[in-house]
């Protein structure tokens, strides 16, 4: 291939999961470093990161529709770079495929981005999907920029191996980043403006590590430790496992005053048989007693999970199991999707697998009564005062949006900013978000 001037602008585009946009953010700062700079909103870029999710449905055939998209109408393209799952898992079928793609980069190798770079502008298409042993975290630039409320990656892959997921194939085995690291990138973070730290990981609360006192710890360690950070206001964390839902991170619900009271837990379906079929190695019952302890902790405590509907071989008896899981927890939301057989994954070599128009009837019976209890919770949250955290300003003029305590989405008007954390009373619930009156700022 020819060599191309190099280029100037970038953009990147992250698709899937949080721990995507934690990645394209990190890969924006490394291609900032580098003296590129954001392509403006609507302008093309000279730089374009696809940064792809494997997770669900058909994510190549997207990549390659993204890619034809970004043809120009002369027939040339950006200099284009496929990062993510997609690339991990088939980056040497998008190199024979998609000659328009010059980069293919897979997450554990994103550090190595600014070499590719010169390789590919000097006429080369180079790819790299290696899952090295030291960690692209050290190569990474130092945290600049932080909206109030930021990512941060503490654990990565997965060792778990649920027979339908692709994540321990594309992300690799479970690690944990150093507690010094973490700690000194989240204090960056906080310098740069971030009032609330999302800690991020495929199993987080898998995360394991030593303090600075050279103390064994696991998640809530880092939490307790994170909570003394005097600027930081809020924790959370996402996505846990039951299996790895210690008795000590759930007591630092009930203890940690900045550990908000939202817990992602998903469950995945509501019969044993589906469950050991999936090795997900926990029951119905062991997830509810889980749920009882976390609301011991911590009573105001809004739960979230994930659902798959449509594994191979769920009958509609076992099905109805998940509907009455559902009942008996009551989430404040969750997420729902319906089976998607993974390449390479046992359960995509399974029997039984289900039509597509029962999946979809299933997944919309499940849906009604998740959004039924996610109303349900927001409704009950009326009258409630609350602080917000102040992300951005709404559509309206005078409005402001940002979260409860309980990851509910909120508007109000009146004076306030980004990185305001204020006292309001919740006065409308929706759906999908809430309706306040602001009381007054709790600290600026
Ligand atoms: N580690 C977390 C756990 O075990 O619960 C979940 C992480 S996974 C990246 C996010 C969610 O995607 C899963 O909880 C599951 O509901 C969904 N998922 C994973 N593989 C899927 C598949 N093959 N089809 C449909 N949904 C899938
Ligand atoms: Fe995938 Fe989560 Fe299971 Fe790991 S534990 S294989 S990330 S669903």
């Amino acid at each position: 291939m020819r060599p191309t001037p190099s280029p100037q602008t970038y953009r990147v585009k992250s698709f899937g999961c949080q721990m995507n946009v934690y990645d394209g953010e990190r890969m924006a700062e490394l291609l900032a470093d580098q003296g590129l700079s954001p392509a403006a909103e609507g302008a093309e870029a000279d730089l374009v990161v696809l940064n792809t999710c494997h997770i669900r449905e058909k994510a190549a055939e997207k990549v390659y529709s993204d890619i034809g998209r970004l043809r120009r109408e002369d027939g040339s393209t950006p200099l284009i770079a496929v990062a993510g799952c997609v690339a991990q898992a088939e980056g040497e079928e998008i190199m024979a495929r998609a000659p328009a793609v010059r980069m293919v980069v897979g997450p554990q190798a994103y550090h190595r981005l600014p070499e590719m770079l010169k390789d590919a502008a000097a006429g080369q298409r180079v790819t790299d999907t290696d899952m090295p042993a030291e960690t692209k975290f050290a190569a990474l630039p130092q945290r600049r920029r932080a909206g109030p409320s930021a990512f941060l990656t503490v654990q990565e892959g997965c060792d778990k191996f649920c027979t339908y997921c692709v994540v321990p194939y594309t992300r690799g085995a479970e690690t944990s980043r150093p507690f010094a690291a973490l700690i000194d990138e989240a204090q960056r973070l906080v310098a740069a403006g971030a009032r609330e730290i999302t800690l991020l990981g495929q199993n987080v609360n898998a995360w394991s590590g030593e303090d600075d006192r050279g103390r064994a710890v696991g998640l809530d360690g880092l939490i307790r430790a994170l909570a003394a950070l005097p600027d930081l206001a809020r924790i959370r964390y996402t996505t846990s496992h039951p299996n790895d839902m210690t008795d000590g991170l759930i007591a630092a619900h009930g203890e940690v005053a900045k550990l908000m009271p939202f817990l992602h837990l998903p469950v995945q379906a509501g019969s044993d048989r589906v469950l050991r079929a999936m090795n997900r190695s926990h029951t119905v019952d062991s997830y509810l007693r889980l749920l009882d302890k976390v609301r011991a902790a911590r009573p105001d405590i809004a739960l979230s999970g994930d659902f798959i509907v449509g594994f191979p071989g769920e009958t509609e008896a076992e099905f109805a199991e998940t509907l009455r899981l559902v009942d008996a927890v009551g989430y404040a939301q969750a997420f729902s999707f319906k089976y998607s057989p993974r390449p390479g994954t046992p359960a995509a070599a399974m029997d039984d697998q289900i039509a597509p128009a029962i999946m979809d009837e299933r997944l919309q019976r499940l849906q009604e009564v998740l959004n039924r209890d996610q109303i349900a919770f927001n409704r009950a949250s009326l009258g409630r005062t609350c602080e917000v955290l102040v992300e951005r300003r709404g559509r309206h003029p005078g409005q402001w949006l940002g979260k409860s305590p309980w990851l509910q989405s909120v508007h109000f008007e009146g004076e306030a900013q980004a990185g305001d954390l204020v006292s309001v009373a919740l006065t409308e619930a929706g759906p999908n978000s809430l309706h306040a009156r602001l009381l007054q700022p709790v600290a600026a």
